[in-house]
């Protein structure tokens, strides 16, 4: 299956016909650099830019070769709608894992970032996660969310770790060990895991493949029933 992701070029035509509709003017085309990209060699993204490395040229000479290449370099990281398209990118990669730069894919069963971070939430995560566990707004508030208030109201506090500590690991991780872990919660996990990016991830188990099937057991089941009771009892 093939997907099409459209990155900058819709905004890039838009800036061409605002510029044909106000000056009247065919856009400049002489600035312009339409020279296609074809035989991409490289495509490097880290958290700030993309580098793409294309049409090498190689010139033989007697005793040595001389070898250029073209390169496109975008810095999107305080470019929103980049940032949503890079995004999207990423979404597609976790889910064919294949044919993607290695930097922009996570191993499967790789969690090192659902331990040591503090996923924060929202009011709209925590009752998400409730109607997700069948419990009460509240219920999730009171077993599974350190609160914390934000200024604005919009964060109500974060995952709760296993243990005080806030570099163990989240409750809703499940599996055994590295390469083997999965979010108990994966549907209905908070903005923040949905938006963490493995792009130029620090963090990363090197240890692991690349590549492979996510492990997925058995989901979280919460310790109570909405009615306060505990489950089991
Ligand atoms: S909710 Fe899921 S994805 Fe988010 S930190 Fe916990 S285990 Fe990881
Ligand atoms: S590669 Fe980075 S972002 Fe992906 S799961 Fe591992 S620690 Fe998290």
């Amino acid at each position: 299956m093939q997907e099409t992701i459209d990155l900058i070029a819709d905004r890039e035509l838009k800036k061409l016909r605002r510029f044909t509709r106000e000056t009247g003017q065919p856009a400049p085309l002489d600035g312009l650099d339409l020279e296609p990209m074809s035989h991409v060699k490289e495509i490097e993204i880290t958290d700030e830019h993309i580098t793409i490395q294309y049409n090498e040229t190689v010139k033989r000479r007697y005793n040595a070769n001389e070898i250029t290449h073209r390169e496109w370099v975008y810095k999107y990281n305080d470019d929103p709608e980049m940032v949503a398209a890079i995004a999207r990118v990423i979404e597609v990669s976790r889910k064919h894992l294949y044919d993607m730069p290695e930097n922009i894919s996570c191993p499967p069963g790789c969690a090192e970032c659902c331990s040591g971070y503090e996923p924060f939430v929202n009011r709209a995560d925590v009752q998400r996660i409730a109607d997700h566990l069948g419990l009460t707004y509240d219920e999730v508030m009171t077993d599974y969310v350190v609160p914390r208030e934000s200024a604005d109201g919009y964060v109500v506090g974060w995952l709760r770790k296993v243990t005080e500590e806030v570099t163990d690991k989240c409750l809703f991780l499940k599996g055994s060990r590295s390469g083997r872990y999965y979010c108990g919660i994966y549907e209905a996990r908070p903005y923040d895991c949905r938006d963490f990016t493995p792009v130029g991830c620090q963090d990363v188990d090197t240890s692991l493949p690349r590549r492979g099937e996510y492990p997925v057991g058995t989901p979280f089941a919460p310790k109570r029933r909405s009615n306060g009771k505990r489950n089991g009892r």
